[in-house]
């Protein structure tokens, strides 16, 4: 019996094997992680075309004991399947707005806004807005401070339902952002629906934006279109002068990547940088 599989297919894949054991193995540190304090959260700057700091994005970062830092876009979509990401998306929500009650003492940075990244299964919790109206109570933070991001991709399931809520979100003063716009379906009259404040033009389409004339035109149409549509634009990845000065030209008025800051923690957030000589 023990020959038997001998002659057979290989099931157990040992690369494979060691990724099934990986994830099982990541997944059960990731229950601990909230209890253990592992959780922290990151902040990058927003800026406009002075490179003042409007804002910051708020990023998540997962402190593995053994591991050390484990990316986001790795242990995320496992928070997401295994329905983790409703109480990690209550903390980051939780730590950010205390985090905007602190800056609002602070007079250089009271007036920056809080960008906070809200999952599909979050948004589609029944008390999700209950949820946020509890938070923004308790911490104090002002709700005009905060902004949520959302992908096209979370806001196909349920459309009219996810509009009431972000319709009262927004009635508190919260805003709201298309993020990694570009990269999903969308059409106009789609768009059109949505009370969204702000388009975020991906990453993907401002790395090639200077030799990849499609990129080059879809950044463009993306800044015309939130025109037309009387929304901001942000370009995020931003890593280089001619990157920015292209988006300068484009129309582009808010920008966020490496070239003005790396997500930081919130004590490592310096004053803005100048990284185009005035003209
Ligand atoms: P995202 O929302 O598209 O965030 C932007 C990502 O691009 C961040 O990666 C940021 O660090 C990175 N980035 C910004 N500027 C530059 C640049 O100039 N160059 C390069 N190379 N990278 C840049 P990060 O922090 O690894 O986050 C990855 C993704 O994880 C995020 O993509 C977001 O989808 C997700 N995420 C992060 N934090 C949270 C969170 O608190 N909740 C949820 N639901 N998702 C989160
Ligand atoms: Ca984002
Ligand atoms: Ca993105
Ligand atoms: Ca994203």
């Amino acid at each position: 019996a023990k020959d038997a599989g001998r002659d057979q297919v290989c099931f157990f894949d040992p690369a494979m094997q060691t990724e099934v054991l990986e994830r099982a193995m990541l997944l059960r540190d990731l229950r601990q992680a909230l209890d253990n304090d592992e959780f922290c959260l990151f902040y990058q700057p927003v800026v406009d075309g002075q490179q003042r700091i409007l804002g910051v994005e708020a990023l998540i970062r997962w402190q593995h004991p053994q591991l050390g830092m484990v990316s986001p876009a790795t242990f995320i979509p496992l928070a997401e399947d295994c329905g983790l990401i409703l109480s990690i998306g209550q903390w980051v929500l939780k730590t950010a707005c205390l985090q905007l009650a602190s800056w609002a003492q602070d007079p250089e940075r009271a007036d920056w806004h809080i960008a906070v990244n809200v999952s599909a299964r979050q948004l589609n919790q029944d008390d999700f807005v209950d949820q946020v109206a509890a938070i923004i109570d308790s911490t104090g933070a002002c709700a005009a401070r905060l902004r949520m991001e959302l992908t096209e991709s979370m806001l196909q399931e349920n459309l009219p339902r996810t509009i009431s809520k972000m319709r009262i979100l927004r009635q508190m003063g919260i805003r709201f952002s298309l993020d990694d716009f570009g990269t999903g379906y969308s059409s106009f009259s789609y768009l059109q629906r949505l009370p969204m404040d702000q388009l975020k033009i991906d990453k993907s389409f401002i790395d090639h934006v200077l030799t990849d004339a499609n990129d080059a035109a879809i950044a463009g149409t993306i800044v015309a279109l939130g025109r037309t549509l009387g929304l901001g634009v942000v370009a995020e990845g931003v890593e280089t002068v001619e990157q920015m000065r292209f988006l300068v030209d484009s129309g582009c008025q808010v920008f966020q990547g490496y070239l003005f800051g790396r997500p930081v923690e919130a004590a490592a957030l310096g004053r803005s940088r100048q990284v185009l000589a005035a003209s």
